[in-house]
């Protein structure tokens, strides 16, 4: 099939009910369907899944989606299948499956109603999935997550170096890479390493003009001032983000104390009790969540008003990506993180236990956190900057949306310069 045959707003409505592409999906589409390597690199929400769903869709063949979660994978084929009346048309394909499971999944790909198949890393090394997938249509990988490729990323899995190669074996496939990290080193290893250097890349910008960002100096007195702070915005949804499992149940039982409505989250605590809290923070029975970054991967609450960050994050990619969890709905979203150099200490403190080349590359992300903590430019424009990004800190959209602009720290040491 050709993109010119195919009407893809047509395809867009009739499979998604969507009537408009969002940002530079059309684009991305376009690419895949044209038999293109292709990079697209969007924040997340930016809608990098409907880029690969649509042109599988509505070409021949199947289209291999390789995903690092099962959750999620089983959220998408739900998905998916609820377009169809062909329960076929997406499968999973993993290591929980019986024989007979997989004996449909093979019989609906082998009779082309399978236009999906998500993958975790891992499977695509079985040797007999391998042999399976070479001997039927494929239309295109897709790799989600792509960052996970790279140590670099915030998320290393050392399954997806094995990705290419086993590509290679399946012939000769389009590509399709896909990932809300933007730093330039993130990207040239994911293009490196899945030998993509021909790719036609996508990238949507990653500022977010409705957040607002801060960073107040970290005290003693933190916890009154997050308390002051959840006070001035009382009845509104905002999530804390601690290192320790220990500080995040410290910090919801002071929250309780004080009279706000908060529960914890953390891996510690069990799958019932963490489900709980989660949805009583998506039912809003609860303002606040306290929570180890285990929490949000998935959680689509629109609108969170503000995202606190008790301990600096490792990584500004972590910390785009957990305050990116406030003002979904474009209202309002309040960043505020608590620096001192004392934590910075603590995290290099964590990591010298690891090998050399991982501590080398925690070192220099941290050294980024830093900076972005102490400096006195636009924050706004450091953090756009670090994703390759110009940002133009006087006219571009939510310029003064930070803490360093609204009250610039240079005019305020002249001002007690002149008193002096
Ligand atoms: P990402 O993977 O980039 O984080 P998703 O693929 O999960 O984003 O999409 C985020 C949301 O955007 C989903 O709810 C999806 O249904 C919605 N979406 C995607 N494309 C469109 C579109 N063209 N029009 C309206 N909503 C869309
Ligand atoms: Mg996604």
């Amino acid at each position: 099939m050709n993109s010119n045959e195919i009407d893809i707003h047509k395809e867009l409505k009739k499979y998604f009910g969507f009537s408009q592409f969002k940002g530079l999906q059309e684009n991305v589409i376009k690419s895949i369907v044209g038999k293109n390597n292709t990079f697209v690199i969007m924040p997340t929400g930016g809608g990098k899944s409907l880029c690969y769903q649509l042109p599988a869709l509505i070409q021949d063949g199947t289209a291999i989606v390789v995903s690092p979660l099962i959750a999620l994978m089983k959220n998408q084929v739900d998905a998916i299948r609820s377009l169809s009346s062909e329960n076929g048309i997406a499968h999973v394909l993993n290591s929980s499956l019986t024989k007979t499971e997989i004996n449909q999944v093979k019989k609906d790909i082998t009779s082309g109603i399978t236009k999906l198949l998500y993958v975790a890393p891992e499977s695509l090394t079985k040797e007999e999935y391998v042999q399976f997938l070479k001997s039927v249509p494929i239309s295109f990988v897709a790799i989600d997550e792509a960052h996970c490729i790279s140590e670099w990323g915030h998320d290393f899995r050392p399954e997806y170096r094995n990705l290419r190669t086993i590509i290679k074996h399946l012939g000769d496939v389009p590509v399709i890479g896909l990932t809300a990290t933007a730093t330039p080193k993130v990207q040239e290893d994911i293009l490196k390493n899945l030998d993509m250097s021909d790719a036609k890349t996508f990238k949507a910008s990653f500022n977010r003009p409705n957040l607002f960002y801060e960073v107040r100096t970290k005290t003693k007195n933190i916890e009154s001032d997050i308390i002051r702070f959840i006070k001035q915005n009382k009845g509104k949804s905002g999530i804390i983000y601690c290192l320790s499992r220990k500080k995040v149940e410290d910090i919801a039982e002071v929250l309780q104390v004080n009279g706000i409505s908060a529960v914890p989250y953390h891996a510690g605590l069990d799958a019932k009790t963490r489900a709980k809290h989660q949805d009583m923070f998506l039912m809003e029975d609860v303002d606040v969540v306290v929570a180890t970054i285990a929490f949000g991967m998935g959680i689509d609450k629109p609108d969170v008003r503000f995202v606190i960050h008790h301990d600096i994050p490792k990584s500004l990619e972590s910390y785009y990506q957990e305050t990116g969890r406030a003002g979904r709905d474009g209202g309002e979203g309040h960043c505020l993180a608590y620096y001192s150099y004392k934590d910075v200490e603590k995290l290099e403190k964590f990591m010298s236990g690891k090998p050399v080349a991982e501590q080398e590359i925690g070192f220099a992300l941290l050294q980024e956190v830093v900076a972005y903590a102490e400096t006195s430019m636009s924050r706004r424009k450091f953090l756009l900057h670090y994703f390759g990004e110009e940002f133009d800190s006087e006219t571009g959209e939510g310029a003064d949306m930070d803490d360093n602009v609204r009250n610039p720290k240079v005019k305020v040491e002249a001002m007690d310069n002149v008193k002096k």
